[in-house]
């Protein structure tokens, strides 16, 4: 299945943290990294006063059920020292299935494609570049046509 994950960073090393992310998420069983989207220097969103996020996206080819990548992704967020400390504070490293092919989830853990990825320029830049013709199953929009809806104010991002 083909599948988009994202990837965000505020603490610490945030370049070397994303690639970090990157080869262990190339690491994983079953499971091909099949492009990378450039980096995106982006102003924190919800809770405003915190430093800046590097935020990417990855198109992944994966035999992994959702929750099993799930799982795994939060395995490696755990690897990697992500303390869960406020609600949308500061991190090492995020990592968010962004879709799952067609894929609708609505389970307790685990929604797909992620809930709140229409609003977020900081997901939808990356995502663009990887998978411009992704349309979502509820939407029914490309990444595109999201983003046209969305004010950059307050949003802002730039391609590293
Ligand atoms: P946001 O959801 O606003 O991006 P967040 O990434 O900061 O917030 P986390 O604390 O990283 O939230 O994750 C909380 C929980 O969200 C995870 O334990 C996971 O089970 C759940 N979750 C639900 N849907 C998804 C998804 N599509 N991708 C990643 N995690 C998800
Ligand atoms: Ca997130
Ligand atoms: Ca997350």
């Amino acid at each position: 299945m083909s599948v988009a994950l994202g990837f965000g960073s505020n603490l610490g090393d945030r370049k070397k943290n994303l690639e970090v992310a990157l080869n262990k998420i190339e690491g994983l069983g079953n499971t091909a990294l099949v492009k990378v989207s450039p980096f995106y220097s982006t102003r924190p969103v919800g809770q405003t006063g915190q430093d800046w996020f590097l935020n990417a996206a990855a198109l992944i080819e994966t035999g992994m059920t959702p929750q099993e990548l799930m799982k795994a992704l939060l395995m490696i967020e755990q690897e990697m020292g992500r303390e869960r400390v406020t609600k949308w504070g500061p991190r090492l490293i995020d990592l968010d299935i962004l879709f799952f092919g067609q894929k609708v989830i609505e389970e307790n853990n685990l929604t797909v494609p992620h809930p709140y990825l229409s609003q977020r320029r900081f997901v939808l830049l990356p995502l663009n570049d990887i998978a411009p013709e992704w349309v979502h199953p509820v939407l029914k929009q490309t990444p595109e046509e999201m983003l046209a809806r969305l004010p950059e104010e307050g949003q802002e991002a730039f391609r590293l």
